[in-house]
């Protein structure tokens, strides 16, 4: 696996044909990315669903060891938790119900506050099923629990295991339980500490906002810049508070690499990475949703940027969500549900054919990583499972645990 990514040669955009139309000697790639949507989505929807079978066989015994979302059970309950809104199949909300149990047992004294990698994604993640279930007993026991959770002091500011990460849950209990779950003044005093150390470690720096994991200024959505505002940007901020969200994603554009890649830390000069966690991905969903927030017509512009270097070096060796075709899927699904562009689209589709044509016998050949979690959401085929999912019905797709 001498380089990162599989070149790219499907072609940039491709009209669907009928049945009746497809070209017999094309190969199997060409021919499913022009299936006819629903015949196509049909296949996604069979993917999903057997996929999902396998990693709830795999990953799913009564004792969790790795109860994260992005590794561990968590992770099943979420994806299994996607099934259930596509079949409405009470089985797989049982199901998530009883993994999310699970999790809160091997969570309890965890030190971890976050959505991804800590337990408040449990006890968020297990009121919205509370709630799905109808039961609230539960809903208010997870609520509770949710609200115990302490910050430790010296927790960082990014999303995977920071500040961030918790203020994310907050978001999503508020938008899936209802407003003011967690009071607004609540999240208030958390987003104060990450602004106040944001300025704090930026200085007269020319970047307004700046923060640092494991001594690296790290800029991807995982430990970085792009995570951190993508967070803030769901937060009531003050104006001045806005102005420097907004000159921190400028000065990130300004400063991304000749090739329109983003570096994955303050001063790096090493162009390769191009993954959600760490590079243009990551960074176009942010860039997105700044468009969507403030009407700027730059950061649209930069985030159809981003998307070019993740059409052209984005098909990575790796399947999953956060350094894999997986995730840079969601790249061509959030712009195609901000521009409404159909080539977008084709682009999300020609991503995810790959992947079920090709991801599966690839992995087997030794010649894509199946993830060092082979079944895991973050890094395995779960992740291919939960694209799967969202292909049926695009124009709703969200990136897991990330877009809201
Ligand atoms: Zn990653």
């Amino acid at each position: 696996m001498a380089d990162r990514f599989f070149p790219n040669d499907m072609p940039r955009f491709g009209a669907e044909t009928t049945l009746e139309d497809q070209t017999p000697l094309a190969d199997s790639l060409t021919t499913l990315i022009s299936l006819p949507y629903p015949t196509l989505y049909s296949k996604f929807q069979a993917a999903a669903f057997h996929l999902k079978q396998s990693v709830v066989r795999e990953t799913w015994g009564k004792r969790v060891k790795d109860y994260t979302l992005y590794t561990g059970a968590l992770g099943t309950a979420y994806l299994v938790f996607k099934a259930y809104q596509v079949t409405k199949d009470g089985n797989d909300l049982n199901l998530c119900s009883e993994i999310v149990k699970a999790c809160d047992s091997a969570s309890a004294n965890s030190g971890r506050v976050t959505f991804i990698c800590g337990r408040a994604g449990v006890c968020a993640i297990g009121a919205v099923i509370a709630k799905h279930t109808g039961d609230e007993r539960l809903l208010d026991y997870y609520l509770r629990q949710f609200k115990e959770i302490v910050i430790p002091h010296d927790s960082p500011y990014e999303l995977l295991y920071g500040r961030a990460g918790y203020l994310w849950a907050c978001s999503f209990l508020n938008k899936h339980i209802g407003e003011h779950t967690i009071p607004t003044i609540h999240m208030r005093s958390v987003v104060d500490e990450v602004i106040t150390a944001g300025r704090q470690l930026a200085g007269n720096g020319r970047c307004p906002l700046m923060y640092e994991w494991h001594a690296k200024k790290y800029w991807g959505a995982a430990h970085g810049l792009a995570g951190i505002m993508h967070v803030l940007m769901d937060m009531e901020l003050k104006p001045d508070e806005v102005e420097d969200v907004k000159g921190t994603l400028r000065y990130m554009i300004k400063n991304r690499f000749p090739s329109g890649n983003y570096p994955s830390s303050e001063g790096s000069e090493s162009d390769r990475l191009v993954h959600w966690c760490h590079g243009a991905p990551g960074v176009t969903l942010t860039l997105l949703k700044a468009a969507e927030v403030f009407g700027d017509r730059d950061f649209l512009e930069a985030a159809v940027d981003a998307g070019e270097v993740v059409w052209k070096r984005g098909l990575l060796k790796r399947v999953g969500i956060c350094h894999g075709v997986s995730g840079n899927t969601y790249v061509f699904l959030s712009l195609y549900r901000l521009t409404g562009n159909e080539e977008y689209l084709y682009r999300a589709k020609a991503f995810a054919c790959f992947l079920l044509d090709r991801a599966q016998k690839l992995i087997s050949e030794g010649k894509m990583h199946g993830g060092d979690r082979p079944y895991s959401l973050f890094e395995g085929l779960g992740g291919m499972a939960y694209t799967c999912l969202d292909m049926i019905d695009p124009q709703m797709a969200k990136f897991p645990a990330y877009e809201l």
